[in-house]
């Protein structure tokens, strides 16, 4: 019964949750790896807040390389057992609004229209912030106690890599491997989606080096421009045939090997150009080895070099490694899915993704996580929105989570 009424109160504080988000959007707290102001402000504000339903409240400031300070915020609310924590994570820091013209509204003076919140940070990540806190609200205004502890973590750098953010607390033993994490900073139109996985991902410039000449006379060059392409050819259809697993977790289900940028060579037309440069951007299933795939590419460098009397030099330009899935069968997972068949009365779908994400930290220490909201297809955009009903209707999952 105690579940229904929470249900019920969530809806009550549906107003308040947009009060909440307009009044936290106005306070700016664009990353300074892009030029702001950081998210100090914004902190300050939000620690009031976590001060006044959390049992406990902690800062963790990092300071930056511009010396700029970073406040990472937890509250606590103790739940029946005090030994585990359900903790939901969200980024108070934003992108820069972009070019303004292309908004319709003020990017930091939020407009309530259509049922939806427009503003810069709304979803990205200003919901998981409403939607945790008045989860925990919701419970204690009935005065409820949660299950498990609930841990409300609001972070600093999660657009620039999370340096002064979640990885600055990794190391501080806050979080404990029986512990649920869900991170709402992705998600689809319906949540019926849950991240639990993520390949590896790398980033591969490729320097051929030739000799330039005039076209009309090429035998007395060689040309960078051809040698780049048959050897980018060459790795392409090599590494698709040699990494061709499948792995239904993943949609796409198999590995991607791609060249993307170009960067110009010469000016005119009837130069042989002596440098070429491009890049590959490889997303490759978790089961790989990256170091043997980059192993495979020097192999074909070397044959291609001596045929072709060429240079060619590999930059890793990124690369990251998977963290090993979340399972299928972790409670977090589970109780998740749980939540959204018993709420929505829909079927929800894990599975894993091609980018990099925050719970990849967590995973990498052995601590199930999985990232998870409902959302529109529009964080970094011009007239970013957040809907309110995704308001209550996530915040409805978080309190399902912390009571069962
Ligand atoms: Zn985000």
């Amino acid at each position: 019964m105690s579940l229904q009424n929470v249900l019920k109160k969530v809806e009550d504080l549906r107003d308040e949750m947009v009060d909440f988000m307009v009044e936290m959007i106005k306070i700016k707290a664009v990353n300074p790896a892009f030029g702001g102001e950081g998210e100090e402000k914004r902190a300050e504000w939000l620690e009031e807040k976590l001060r006044e339903i959390c049992d406990d409240v902690k800062r963790y400031d990092a300071v930056d390389d511009k010396g700029i300070k970073r406040p990472n915020l937890i509250g606590i609310i103790y739940g029946e057992n005090r030994d585990r924590t359900l903790w939901i994570i969200g980024h108070m820091d934003t992108v820069p609004e972009g070019d303004l013209s292309l908004w319709d509204y003020d990017p930091y003076d939020p407009v309530v229209k259509d049922g939806k919140i427009y503003g810069r940070g709304t979803l990205d990540d200003g919901q998981a912030i409403v939607t945790s806190y008045f989860a925990a609200k919701a419970i204690l205004d009935l005065g409820l106690k949660p299950k498990i502890n609930i841990g409300l973590v609001y972070v600093s750098d999660e657009e620039a890599g999370s340096k002064y953010g979640l990885n600055y607390l990794m190391d501080k033993d806050i979080f404990k491997k029986d512990d649920l994490v869900v991170i709402p900073d992705a998600g689809n139109e319906d949540g019926s989606f849950i991240e639990i996985a993520e390949k590896s991902a790398m980033w591969i410039k490729v320097v051929t080096l030739g000799k330039q000449t005039h076209a009309s006379m090429p035998a007395t060059g060689v040309n960078a421009h051809r040698v780049a392409m048959k050897y980018a050819l060459w790795v392409d259809e090599y590494l698709h045939r040699k990494y061709d697993k499948k792995n239904e977790l993943f949609s796409p289900p198999e590995s991607t090997f791609e060249m993307t940028k170009k960067e110009a060579n010469v000016g005119n037309i009837n130069t042989i150009p002596g440098k070429d440069v491009f890049y590959f951007d490889f997303r490759i299933l978790p089961e790989y080895d990256l170091d043997e795939i980059l192993g495979d590419m020097r192999k074909i460098a070397d044959i291609v070099e001596k045929e072709f009397n060429a240079k060619i030099e590999l930059e890793i330009v990124s690369k990251s490694r998977a963290a090993p899935p979340t399972p299928m069968e972790s409670e977090v997972v589970q109780k998740l899915i749980k939540a959204i068949k018993e709420l929505r009365g829909i079927e929800p779908k894990a599975g894993g993704i091609g980018g990099g994400t925050v719970a990849a930290a967590f995973r990498a220490e052995g601590i199930p996580a999985v990232v998870w909201m409902t959302a529109d297809d529009v964080e970094h955009q011009p007239n970013e929105f957040c809907r309110i009903k995704n308001l209550v209707e996530d915040a409805k999952v978080f309190a399902y989570l912390a009571l069962t």
